[in-house]
């Protein structure tokens, strides 16, 4: 039995066998090989493996996005088992005498300079593709895997670290916790964890070789225990046990309003990622959505996701909520959430640098895109739309004039959407908090981003593990911050809610709710045990 600590990113207990996420570094050497059968009968397994991964990732989006974004994985299912592929790399097996890695890759390459070349605009999109089914392929003949859709049964998920773009393409329902060796507890994918409700721990000095091992994760000591003893196993299940009673007390908060005893009533919202996890929203009983974190759509994506995949998305949300409100706010990437195909610049402070609102003033399609989609969705349901990393007023300014000329566009074709649909500002830099009685004036609502208030406050990366001590959102300037947020939106008759992972912090409850705070919204595991925290108050 082995001992490891960390920090933990999520409370709670998760009890299973361990499987250690390895991610291809993308090298292959070409090596000699006596063996030809053998090799041929490693390509098949990994083919294979890949193909299931397929299935799965197809099913998972069918149910995340619907059919038209799923479709790209039966595409590469298909082209895994095109027979000109599959030849070439057998041949070269064969008559090269080289490992299955190097025959996947130089045919990869070869066939999508082939595709590069052709005149069909179609054909030549189809190149990326093949390289991402031989990237695949190659990753599972290393040992990868690269996906949780892979496993079979729930795991414990240990990586040196998850990006977000890997955290949500996870299946949930396969990951029993997150362990990795480095990451900050303020990260994206400590938020997806609190999201998908699973203890996670973060900077565990774990060992590489604990791959299918049994442990447990106990994320009240910030600990992972690897092959517990009889008698510790015995001890957690019986916590773990304690730990659903719990669950269900606080299930009686279900269907109760949020209300002071004198009788202030706040709205308490959850914060999702996708689609999916709507589904924790209405199990916890949510008033609503207050954060849509709509990039997440876009991480999931290969290339930009269609105006018409986003409108399916959102108007699934905002269905699902059946007339509750659903805050979606627009594409929030850079920093910490990167994606390949926006070909973003590698800058010397990325949390400082071209990002969130700031991309879509300078990539007008992305934005108008987004905001067609949003508005169209808004026929649905009741959305509003909030902008992100607001520093300046003109920012609003041109955000509000970019939204008018699309409601224009959509009216001179006759599509429905709300024409009073409701739209607020993140306020998560000092700036908005310094000039928010100006920025009330163009809004209905401001929501308050901590996460990054408290980074840009303090002036801390959020991302650095090593400045943890120091990323002090309790920090009286930040709370300070918060309240003259407040004070400015109330000034100008809107409401001023939390979406930060603040908003959750029990310690602060009772002081939000003194400070004057309308809305706060939070991960919807948190949220039965904030109305009940609230409930109890004066
Ligand atoms: C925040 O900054 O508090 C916030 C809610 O946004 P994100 O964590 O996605 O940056
Ligand atoms: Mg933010």
């Amino acid at each position: 039995m082995e001992k490891y600590t960390g920090k933990a990113a999520y409370q709670g207990i998760a009890i299973g066998k361990i499987a250690e996420m390895v991610k291809s570094d993308g090298t292959v050497r070409r090596e000699h090989i006596d063996d030809v059968d053998a090799e041929l009968a490693r390509l098949a397994a990994a083919k294979e493996q890949a193909i299931d991964e397929l299935q799965a990732l197809y099913d998972k989006a069918l149910k995340d996005v619907g059919e038209a974004h799923a479709e790209i994985f039966q595409v590469h299912q298909m082209m895994l088992d095109d027979d000109d592929y599959n030849e070439s790399i057998e041949e070269m097996i064969k008559e090269q005498k080289v490992n299955a890695e190097f025959a996947v890759a130089t045919t990869g390459d070869n066939f999508a300079e082939m595709f590069a070349s052709m005149d069909d605009e179609y054909m030549r999109g189809r190149a990326a593709d093949i390289k991402d089914i031989s990237t695949r392929l190659v990753t599972d003949l290393q040992g990868g895997g690269g996906s949780a859709n892979a496993f079979t049964e729930p795991v414990i998920l240990v990586a040196d670290d998850l990006a977000p773009s890997e955290t949500v393409q996870l299946d949930k329902a396969m990951v029993l916790s997150f362990v990795t060796r480095a990451g900050s507890t303020n990260s994206h994918t400590a938020i997806l964890a609190r999201t998908m409700n699973i203890p996670a721990l973060v900077q565990v000095p774990i060992p590489k070789d604990v791959n299918g091992k049994m442990a447990i994760v106990d994320g009240m000591k910030s600990t992972v225990i690897v092959d517990p003893d009889e008698k510790t196993l015995a001890e957690y299940k019986a916590l773990q046990e304690k730990e659903i009673e719990k669950k269900k007390l606080l299930n009686e908060m279900k269907g109760k309003d949020t209300v002071t005893k004198s009788g202030r009533h706040i709205k308490l919202y959850g914060n999702i990622g996708g689609v999916g996890d709507v589904a924790y929203v209405l199990e916890n009983d949510a008033a609503g959505i207050g954060l849509f974190r709509s990039e997440f759509l876009y991480l999931q994506n290969e290339d930009y996701p269609t105006e018409e995949q986003q409108f399916q998305a959102y108007k699934k949300v905002a269905e699902l909520m059946a007339g509750k409100q659903v805050i979606i706010r627009t594409l929030d990437i850079g920093a910490d959430k990167q994606i390949d195909y926006f070909k973003l610049d590698k800058e010397e402070n990325p949390a400082l640098g071209f990002r969130a609102v700031r991309i879509c003033l300078e990539r007008d399609e992305i934005f108008r895109t987004q905001l067609r989609a949003l508005l169209r969705a808004s026929a649905f349901g009741n959305i509003a739309i909030m902008f992100p990393m607001i520093a300046s007023k003109w920012e609003v300014e041109t955000c509000l004039k970019t939204l008018e000329s699309v409601k224009h566009e959509l009216m001179a074709k006759d599509v429905p959407f709300k024409k009073d649909i409701s739209v607020g500002i993140m306020v998560e830099t000092p700036a908005s908090v310094l000039i928010a009685d100006e920025l009330a004036e163009l809004v209905d609502f401001f929501s308050i981003g901590t996460n990054d208030l408290t980074q840009y406050t303090l002036a801390i990366d959020r991302q650095n593990q090593k400045l943890e001590r120091f990323f002090d959102a309790h920090h009286p300037a930040v709370l300070k911050a918060i309240q003259m947020t407040i004070d400015a939106a109330h000034r100008h008759g809107i409401w001023a809610g939390i979406c930060g992972e603040l908003g959750a912090d029990p310690e602060l409850t009772e002081t939000f709710v003194k400070m004057g705070i309308d809305e706060l919204s939070m991960s919807p595991s948190s949220i039965l045990r904030t109305r009940k925290a609230i409930r109890d108050m004066d």
